[in-house]
């Protein structure tokens, strides 16, 4: 089959690392070369999809440890991966990392270059793109991977859904004096969760959700955001520095009901964008990945679209509540609520079973 890929993010190149594996003619197309760096914490299920198509991430961090807390309370879950009955629950890596891990399988497919337009299939022709070089291509299926970032999706009159926070992430790195290797945390400030993955030896990536005035706030000032994280984050972390320079962006949901056409569909954030705080916008886009490239080895393009975006919805709808839930569960800094949350997480922490189904839900093993 011939295929175009529309954007060559993390989504667009692992997903032409896989069709070419199955013996598909892939040309991905993206005229950008720089990509911002940020930590991804991968799960199982991508681990194993990377692996499935040989490509090897030796760069990062093993994720073998998950503690959850509120900060200044007592209640907490620590999940172990032995624990759980897995060596590990994911691999924390830079998405640069990820990406030179992939392209090095994909090179000569990608194309430093716009697609400008978009046409689906008529009962005539194929899909059609145009690149900005004028060349008219027109595979047997176009994959949209833009990230949402460009004007193709509304051209294809699909509109995408949002649901704003009303939060911005604020996101860096940061050098910590006495690192806990391969525990990732999780955790409750009042102002908004804290998410802290271990991605070098002493070097953890964050990401925190903060009303956006205080994330800008705290970007433009080293002094005043290394006072706030020492102050959010767990003391048993030491001493800490600012390892890059932090990033800030608006969080919003977005998505669309159904992401295809005839010939066209769309896979990763251009389909669907979710709060980053649980850690798994890449692990949902690949897992629907995964749906659509065995698919295709069975039916014709557009039944493969429909019947692996069909499977692969229910995940979908799940993953992006748990994501908002998690945002809108421990984003006040009211008492009582901070008493029951961690209280629950006590009581949680007591369960194996259902630590166990935590893990799972996170790794994409269960969902
Ligand atoms: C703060 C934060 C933390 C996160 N942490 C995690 C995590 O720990 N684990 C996890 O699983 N997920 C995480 N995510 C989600 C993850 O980063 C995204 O799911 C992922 O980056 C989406 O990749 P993508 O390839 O779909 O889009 P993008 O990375 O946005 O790539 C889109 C590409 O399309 C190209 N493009 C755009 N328009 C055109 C055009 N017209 N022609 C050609 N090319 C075009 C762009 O140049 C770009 O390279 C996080 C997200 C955020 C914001």
């Amino acid at each position: 089959m011939e295929i175009s890929i529309i954007g060559g993010g993390p989504i667009g190149l692992i997903a032409a690392r896989a069709l070419l594996e199955d013996g598909n003619q892939v040309r991905l197309f993206d005229p950008s070369i720089s990509k911002p760096k940020m930590s991804l914490a991968l799960a199982e299920s991508t681990l194993r999809l990377l692996e499935s198509i040989g490509v090897e991430l030796g760069a990062g961090q093993d994720l073998t440890e998950i503690l959850v807390n509120e900060k200044g309370l007592p209640g907490s879950i620590l999940l172990h991966a032995s624990e759980c009955g897995y060596p590990r629950f994911g691999r924390v890596v830079c998405s640069q990392a990820l990406e030179e891990a992939v392209s090095l399988h994909v090179s000569k497919s990608v194309e430093t270059v716009s697609v400008e337009t978009i046409h689906a299939r008529s009962a005539q022709a194929n899909p059609r793109i145009r690149l900005a070089t004028g060349e008219e291509v027109t595979p047997d299926l176009v994959i949209l991977a833009d990230g949402g970032r460009s004007h193709l999706t509304d051209s294809l009159g699909l509109e995408a859904q949002y649901r704003p926070f009303g939060r911005s992430a604020i996101l860096g790195r940061l050098r910590v004096g006495t690192p806990c290797l391969g525990r990732a945390y999780e955790r409750f400030i009042g102002t908004g969760p804290l998410a802290l993955l271990p991605v070098e030896n002493d070097v953890y990536g964050f990401v925190w959700s903060l009303n956006p005035d205080h994330a800008e706030r705290l970007q433009q000032s080293t002094s005043d955001l290394i006072e706030a994280l020492k102050d959010a984050i767990p003391e048993e972390l030491g001493s800490i520095e600012i390892a890059s320079d932090p990033v800030v962006i608006p969080l919003v949901e977005r998505w669309i009901d159904q992401p295809y056409r005839p010939g066209i569909v769309l896979i990763g954030n251009g389909a669907q964008t979710i709060h980053p705080v649980a850690g798994q916008g890449l692990n949902l886009a690949l897992r629907g990945v995964m749906q659509l490239t065995a698919e295709l080895k069975k039916s014709d393009p557009d039944t493969a679209v429909r019947t692996a975006f069909a499977n692969w919805k229910p995940n979908r709808d799940k993953t992006r509540l748990a994501s908002s839930s998690l945002e809108a569960l421990f984003d006040r800094d009211v008492f009582p609520r901070k008493i029951l949350t961690s209280l629950g997480m006590a009581v949680a922490d007591q369960s194996p079973w259902l630590k166990t189904k935590i893990a799972e839900a996170g790794m994409g093993v269960v969902s």
